[in-house]
């Protein structure tokens, strides 16, 4: 029976987990329960409709400060069609929130009254993003608008499916919500599987989701806007913006957990009608391979997927590493070729990726292609900075919300 001094006792032991942040690492690692009872209700505003205007014209005043830089007033009432008194209230708001900072009159040699601008604080505006993507842990973060991670905190959720799953997700997002002094502008996550437009997960196989309105969830239940997106395609996103400059036509595969492939072409995801793009795991690629969990044998998951390469390895020693990589590269070639890619990047695990098969890769996309076509190819394999779903996560949430592209 749970006691009013039982969850005293479990909010004692949550104060204790907040002293326990990793002085090093600055994160902070809770249990579900833990995460439970950090975690506040919102408070209900009254008149929900006024309340979602409101934020609609608040989020309208944040793009066209971004999109145009510094602006009066009454620049910001012509561009957003707001009347000046509306436009004063909300920016009045946005600079109590520290969001927006008011420059102050600049001096003109123009002819006319002159109006104090207004800007976007970098600092006061953050994303908040959750990658659900790791076997039994949930990790969240804050990510200011330099896409610097400014906090983070980690849930073990042992084996939770299913609902319990979404709600430890809702909790994040909350506890991280709480956390942070800054306007958040949105919510990012990163799951596993197919994912539509609307944020829905169609298929999470680990999580047992079939058709979870992820974003729809957290938006009720946060108040605050929330993309969601298929991981992969947040990485290419995350090493697009923040590690690599010449990806804006890119192939990403990664074999972490099976086959996961995205497609950016433009700078943009590739999503496809069944938002099913880059789902590459059940190819073909060996008639006489291993039987696969779908009933085929020889898929790409069997041959290159990290748990079956590793297993391999362990059976019949490094030398399928080579021939693994190499038909990863064939199956890559003709992408490369009918896109016009320029950078393609594989990430796993770097004892199996790294050496061998970074070879096998290579010379699988090469044998295929005429030298022209290789030679502003840059093909990229190693191991992933896990933080770069994150930033990929962010990107997503701020190009979105704010019009930073
Ligand atoms: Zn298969």
């Amino acid at each position: 029976m749970t006691t009013i001094e039982d969850e005293k006792d479990v909010g004692g032991d949550v104060r204790d987990a907040s002293e326990r942040t990793n002085r090093t690492t600055g994160i902070l690692s809770l249990t579900s329960t833990e995460l439970q009872a950090l975690r506040r209700p919102f408070p209900t505003p009254g008149g929900a409709a006024i309340q979602a205007t409101r934020q609609h014209n608040l989020s309208v005043i944040r793009r066209l400060l971004y999109e145009n830089g510094p602006q009066s007033r009454p620049e910001l009432a012509r561009l957003s069609g707001l009347s000046l008194p509306t436009v004063g209230a909300l920016v009045a708001e946005l600079v109590d929130a520290g969001t927006v900072e008011d420059l102050g009159v600049i001096a003109e040699a123009r002819v006319g009254k002159p109006a104090s601008r207004v800007a976007i604080d970098t600092a006061g505006n953050v994303a908040i993003v959750l990658d659900l993507t790791h076997d039994d842990l949930f990790i969240g973060a804050t990510v200011d608008l330099d896409g610097a991670i400014v906090d983070r905190v980690e849930v073990d959720i042992g084996d939770a499916a299913g609902d319990d799953a979404l709600a430890h997700a809702v909790d994040l997002a909350s506890v991280l919500i709480e956390r942070t002094t800054a306007q958040v502008v949105g919510i990012g996550v990163a799951s596993p599987g197919l994912v539509d437009e609307n944020g829905t997960v169609h298929v999470a196989d680990r999580l047992q989701w079939r058709d979870v309105a992820l974003a729809e969830v957290l938006h009720s239940s946060t108040g605050v806007a929330t993309i969601v997106g298929n991981d992969v395609n947040l990485l290419a996103l995350g090493l697009s913006r923040f590690q690599t400059d010449a990806g804006r036509d890119a192939i990403v595969v990664a074999l972490d957990n099976g086959v996961g492939a995205a497609v950016l072409v433009g700078g943009v995801p590739v999503l496809g009608e069944q938002f099913a793009a880059g789902e590459i795991a059940h190819l073909t690629v060996d008639r006489d391979g291993d039987p696969c969990r779908c009933g085929r044998n020889g898929c790409l998951d069997v041959v290159v997927g990290a748990p079956h390469l590793s297993r391999r390895v362990a059976v019949s020693g490094p030398g399928v590493l080579e021939p693994a990589g190499r038909m990863l590269g064939e199956v890559l070639a003709p992408i490369v070729l009918m896109l016009n890619i320029n950078v393609v990047v594989v990430v796993g695990p770097a004892d199996l990726v790294e050496g061998a098969f970074a070879a096998g890769v290579v010379s699988g996309v090469h044998s295929r292609l005429r030298p022209t076509i290789v030679e502003g190819l840059e093909i990229e394999v190693g191991r992933h900075d896990p933080d770069l779903v994150l930033r990929g996560a962010a990107a997503q949430v701020l190009e979105t919300q704010l019009g930073m592209r």
